[in-house]
C-alpha cells in the first residue's frame, strides 16, 4: 500500500487495503476479458474505457498547437519578475479552494458526496503535491442541485452555465467542481495559460465517485483529482507526443521517461519507446499518466519545476 492513503485513512471511517478488496476489485484479479464499469458505464474491458477517452478530457493539444502554447509560455515566463523560478515556492504556497458540489438530490447515489470524502480528497491533495511547496487549503464548499449542470460535459452549455454561476476567486484560486459527466468520464481541467482568455471556466471536474470512499473503483482513491489540479498546474500527460522527450516536445519534462501511448492497469515493466534514445521503462508510476490510482505514485523534480514556471506565468498574483 503507499503512502498517501495512511493520510486517508485518519479521515474516512475505513481503510482501504487489496488484501481487503472482494475478488475481482483487485486490480491483479482483472483480465482483459474482464468487463469493466466506471461511473455506472459497462465497458467491455478497461482497454475500451481507456481507448474512448473517458480517463481524462483535458484539451490533449497536437504538436504543432503545443509548440505555440510552449513558446508563449517562455515568453511569459521571460517577461515575469521572478525570472529564477528555482527561487520560488521556498516557503509553502497556499492556494485557496472553492469545491462546488453539483447533484441532482440528497444522497450519494445523487452526487451529493459527504464533506468526509471532500476532506480526505484535500489529503490525498496535499500528500501528492508535498514535494511542490503548494498546499491547498479549503476555503468553501457549496452545493448545487441541478440536473442539466450535474451532467455537464467538457465544452458544454451546461458547464459553461455551471462555472459562470459557481466560480469563485482569481487565476491562482483552485475550482473543483464535481458532478456526473457520464459516460465513466472522470475528469478535465484547464491549463494555466487558458485563464487569460477564458478566466470562468478555469477549474478542475470530477466524477463524485472518483473521490476517495467513492465507488468508481479502480479510480476511487482521489487521484483522478491529483491528476487533474496536475492540468491546472500545468503539465502534460506522460505520453504526450509518443517517444518525444526532453523540454523540445513530448510532455516538455526533461526526466518523465518517454512513452508511446496511455498505461492503463499497473503494468510493471512496460516498456513501450525502446533503443538507446529512450532509457528506462514507462512511467506508469506518474500522476500524468493513465494508470489505476494505486499504481501512481510520484511527480518527477521536472514536473516540480515545470509548475512552479507555470504558476510564476500565468497565476502568482493574476
Ligand atoms: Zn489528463
Amino acid at each position: 500500500m503507499k503512502k498517501k492513503l495512511l493520510a486517508i485513512a485518519l479521515s474516512i471511517p475505513f481503510t482501504l487495503s487489496l488484501a481487503a478488496m472482494p475478488p475481482g476489485d483487485r486490480p491483479d484479479d482483472r483480465h482483459a476479458s474482464d468487463s469493466f464499469v466506471v461511473g455506472g458505464e459497462e465497458w467491455a474491458s478497461q482497454q475500451d474505457f481507456i481507448q474512448a477517452g473517458r480517463r481524462c478530457q483535458t484539451f490533449h493539444p497536437d504538436e504543432e498547437t503545443a509548440a505555440a502554447l510552449e513558446a508563449e509560455f517562455l515568453h511569459e515566463l521571460s517577461i515575469r519578475p521572478h525570472s529564477d523560478f528555482e527561487s520560488l515556492f521556498t516557503s509553502p504556497t497556499y492556494v485557496n479552494v472553492y469545491f462546488h458540489v453539483i447533484n441532482k438530490g440528497t444522497g450519494i447515489s445523487n452526487g451529493d458526496i459527504s464533506q468526509t470524502m471532500i476532506d480526505a480528497q484535500m489529503d490525498v491533495l496535499n500528500a501528492a503535491y508535498a514535494s511542490t511547496g503548494v498546499r491547498f487549503q479549503l476555503i468553501s464548499v457549496d452545493r448545487t442541485t441541478n440536473s442539466t449542470w450535474y451532467t455537464m460535459s467538457p465544452g458544454s452549455t451546461a458547464e459553461a452555465q455551471a462555472k459562470a454561476a459557481l466560480r469563485k476567486g482569481t487565476a491562482d484560486d483552485l475550482n473543483i467542481y464535481s458532478a456526473n459527466p457520464g459516460g465513466g468520464l472522470l475528469g478535465w481541467a484547464t491549463f494555466p495559460s487558458s485563464y487569460k482568455s477564458a478566466p470562468s471556466k478555469d477549474g478542475v471536474v470530477l466524477l463524485f465517485s472518483s473521490l476517495p470512499g467513492g465507488s468508481a473503483s479502480p479510480y476511487n482513491e482521489g487521484d483522478t483529482g491529483t491528476h487533474e489540479v496536475g492540468h491546472w498546474m500545468g503539465l502534460y500527460h506522460t505520453f504526450q507526443g509518443g517517444c518525444k522527450t526532453g523540454t523540445n516536445g513530448g510532455d516538455y519534462v526533461a526526466d518523465t521517461n518517454a512513452e508511446r501511448s496511455a498505461a492503463y492497469g499497473c503494468p510493471t515493466g512496460r516498456n513501450t519507446c525502446t533503443g538507446t534514445r529512450y532509457p528506462g521503462n514507462d512511467p506508469i508510476e506518474n500522476f500524468m499518466d493513465y494508470t489505476d490510482d494505486y499504481c501512481m505514485t510520484l511527480f518527477t523534480p521536472g514536473q516540480v519545476a515545470r509548475m512552479r514556471a507555470q504558476w510564476d506565468a500565468y497565476r502568482a498574483g493574476k
